[in-house]
């Protein structure tokens, strides 16, 4: 059986953190879990919780620790994680947060935290240029439409532009990226838990590039 896999990514908005868990997720069959994709599900019930979550998110700003710390301790309680494992997107975010993670997960750890490495730049257009699908999340982008005018391939939503890609919200989660998340790399590589991956290239290089990392890190680890 292909064996599970507990993985964080970290990486800017706009790394490719999304896409590729995707296709990660698919190749060591664990959940893909996104606290952005489940704070925007959240965001859109009509309640005043999703109203709140809402203002944070397209304001750039995050959503308070322990909100975020409830629901991912939530899911990561769930029979699928706790039988094949998880990959993380979008959390944790903050120093705070993977110390509340490596409590949850006691007596375990996660297996790798993997570091999406792209220019600033690169990721400035690329977030000019993303749309997602307003139902099922899906990724696209100016120069890489979906078939049938802005109709998701996969699902048949409308694909949009994120409500939180605008100028100053971008600029403000990079600003809290570089403050808050950056710092999360040496915590991991004082753990022996990081590995950097080149995240520039086509998406399929950088999949291969990922694989590569996890299995090295993972043929090491049963060695030792
Ligand atoms: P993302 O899709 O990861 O870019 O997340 C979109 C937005 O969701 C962020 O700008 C934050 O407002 C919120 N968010 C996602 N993950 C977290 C987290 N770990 N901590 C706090 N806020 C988060």
């Amino acid at each position: 059986m292909i064996p599970g896999a507990r993985l964080v990514i970290l990486g800017k908005q706009g790394a490719g953190k999304g896409t590729q868990c995707v296709r990660l997720a698919r190749h060591y069959v664990v959940p893909h879990i996104s606290t952005g994709d489940m704070f925007r599900a959240a965001a859109q019930s009509g309640t005043d919780f999703g109203r709140r979550l809402r203002e944070y998110m397209d304001n750039g700003e995050l959503v308070p620790d322990d909100v975020t710390i409830g629901v991912v301790a939530a899911r990561l309680e769930q029979d699928d994680t706790t039988t094949r494992g998880f990959i993380l997107d979008g959390f944790p975010r903050n120093a705070h947060q993977a110390e509340e993670l490596a409590h949850i997960l006691k007596p375990r750890d996660i297996d790798l935290a993997l570091d999406l490495e792209v220019d600033t730049e690169v990721v400035l257009k690329r977030l000019a240029a993303r749309r997602v699908c307003s139902t099922c999340g899906a990724n696209f982008s100016t120069d890489n439409p979906p078939k049938y005018d802005w109709t998701c391939d996969v699902c048949g939503g409308e694909v949009v532009q994120r409500q939180d890609d605008t100028e100053g919200a971008i600029r403000r989660r990079l600003e809290l990226y570089e403050q808050e998340t950056a710092p999360l790399i040496a915590w991991y590589l004082e753990r022996d838990k990081l590995v950097q991956v080149n995240g520039m290239g086509s998406p399929d290089v950088v999949t291969t590039r990922l694989i590569r990392a996890i299995d090295h890190r993972r043929d090491r680890d049963r060695l030792r």
